[in-house]
């Protein structure tokens, strides 16, 4: 039979040990990570290099296999999990981690695509270099990941989102192509830049095997501060003086609702609040700088002291540590996992610009309110790049049957409404996968939405690249 014929082949080419196919091995592919999505798989493989890859693609070509890429699978809607068919691979990076070279004249670092968040940065830190991109998933979410979901995170405002930081790509296209395109050029006008289309594709056009990455000077002080205020109007005339005044040196800007504070203290064991009380709003502000000589804390300390004096701000706080830094910290990053176990969240990741938050804040808090009472509305996102999450709560026993559902559907409606009438995007860093796919249609309007067929089509001609997600 052609199954079983093409699980040999496969697992010729891995090895047996690195080739899945009993249930109890594949659950942990076949879910997500908020436990909202279930699929399955005919097998999962572990391919340790990219000739491996490389021959697994002309085999799944060969057979006319689905192929589910999968990196950490710590992604946020869906777009990692396979469908219910059951003919789909699943392909995990993981064992693909290893840093092929630092090169510090081109400032750029070579790694390949399962290499954990975190282990690069950890190994930039110790070659005295900086990689910026830093997440709540960071532990466990794998570079190939971010670059497929074009993941955002807390320093977007200062260095951009994953987009920004890609300098090279080497992938393997569905027939199992590979096309090495691991450049460390900063500059290139050779036509069209096709690494981009691969960045935030979700895995629908191809396997990401490696990635040239862009390094930085490694900050010498970092400074990281809490501050409360009233109204959201706050936030932004406090960004606008910290932009203003300390320019790139601003790193982080991230805000966070009492209601989303509250859930994270109701729920987790380990996080403490700062500050005396919750109040309605509050920002953690991460600022650093390069040089010994510059005096951060001062500048960020007598900021903030005119704030407070100007009325824009009702407390704050400095960390006089890496710990008190830590514990800064510790509320933003484990929203996630308190939402997680707090109820049923309906979850937006909206980006609208910043002169219009407030609005946007104040029309979806009004709306929200009026048609579903019962619910709570945390707000937590990096505001310093204009991306709120909207997490509308809902408590499921309230919604029997279909009713959660046609819930979920208005709320995103009311969200998107907003959204697109001040010129924001439905999704700015999880992407879209399986949970916005029915959105995407109302946000990109028929011609983008066409011009994606036809990409998708030169790529992915037979659909097999992650099937169901983005795209129908
Ligand atoms: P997966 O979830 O495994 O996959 C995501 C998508 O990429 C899928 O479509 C998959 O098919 C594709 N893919 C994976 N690897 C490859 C590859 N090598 N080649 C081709 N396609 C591939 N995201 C943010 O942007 N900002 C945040 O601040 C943030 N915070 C988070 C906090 C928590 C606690 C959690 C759980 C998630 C958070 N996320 C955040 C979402 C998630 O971590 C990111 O989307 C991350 O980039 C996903 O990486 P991953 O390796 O887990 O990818």
């Amino acid at each position: 039979m052609q199954n079983s014929e093409f699980i040999r082949a496969a697992s010729a080419i891995v090895r047996p040990e690195n080739l899945f196919t009993e249930a109890r091995d594949l659950d942990a592919f076949v879910n997500d990570w908020r436990d909202r999505y279930q699929g399955r798989a005919c097998a999962v493989a572990r391919p340790g290099s990219t000739d491996e890859v490389v021959a697994l693609m002309r085999l799944c070509a060969e057979h006319g296999v689905p192929v589910v890429p999968q990196g950490g699978n710590t992604g946020l809607c869906g777009a990692a999990t396979p469908d219910d068919s059951g003919t789909a691979l699943v392909l995990w990076l993981g064992r693909m981690n290893r840093i092929r070279q630092l090169n510090e004249v081109d400032g750029c670092i070579v790694v390949e695509a399962g290499a954990i968040l975190q282990h690069i940065q950890e190994f930039t830190a110790e070659q005295g270099y900086f990689f910026p991109m830093s997440l709540g998933a960071e532990g466990s979410c794998q570079i190939g990941g971010n670059i497929s979901t074009n993941a955002g995170g807390t320093a977007v405002l200062r260095y951009g989102p994953m987009r920004d930081l890609v300098l090279g790509l080497e992938v393997v296209l569905p027939d199992g192509t590979l096309c090495n395109w691991l450049t460390p050029l900063r500059k290139n006008t050779t036509g069209y830049d096709l690494k981009h289309l691969f960045i935030g594709a979700e895995g629908t056009l191809g396997i990401v095997t490696a990635a040239s990455l862009k390094v930085f000077a490694a900050p010498r002080q970092r400074e990281s501060a809490m501050v409360s205020f009233n109204q959201i109007e706050s936030a932004l005339s406090l960004l606008t003086r910290l932009r203003s005044q300390l320019g790139d040196r601003l790193l982080s800007c991230e805000i966070i609702n009492r209601a989303q504070v509250q859930t994270v203290l109701t729920h987790m064991q380990g996080p403490t609040w700062p500050l005396s009380e919750v109040p309605p709003w509050a920002l953690i502000i991460e600022v650093t700088e390069t040089l010994d000589s510059y005096k951060l804390r001062d500048a960020l300390e007598q900021l903030l002291g005119q704030a407070l004096e100007d009325g824009i701000i009702d407390d704050a706080v400095l960390a006089s540590s890496s710990a008190q830094q830590e514990a800064l910290w510790s509320v933003r990053h484990n929203v996630s996992e308190a939402n997680k176990r707090a109820g049923y969240g309906v979850t937006h990741d909206t980006a609208v610009p910043l002169s219009s938050q407030g609005i946007f804040v104040g029309n979806v808090e009004r709306r929200l309110g009026e048609e579903f009472p019962g619910g709570q509305m945390l707000i937590v996102g990096h505001i310093g790049d204009g991306n709120l999450h909207v997490i509308h709560l809902l408590d499921a026993a309230d919604y029997p049957g279909d009713a959660l559902k046609q819930a979920a559907a208005r709320i995103n409606r009311i969200v998107d409404e907003e959204t697109l009438a001040l010129g924001g995007a439905i999704s700015a860093e999880h992407g879209i996968g399986q949970s916005n796919k029915a959105r995407l249609k109302h946000s990109k309007g028929n011609v983008q939405i066409a011009l994606m067929k036809r990409v998708k089509a030169a790529f992915d001609p037979e659909c097999r690249m992650n099937p169901g997600k983005i795209l129908d």
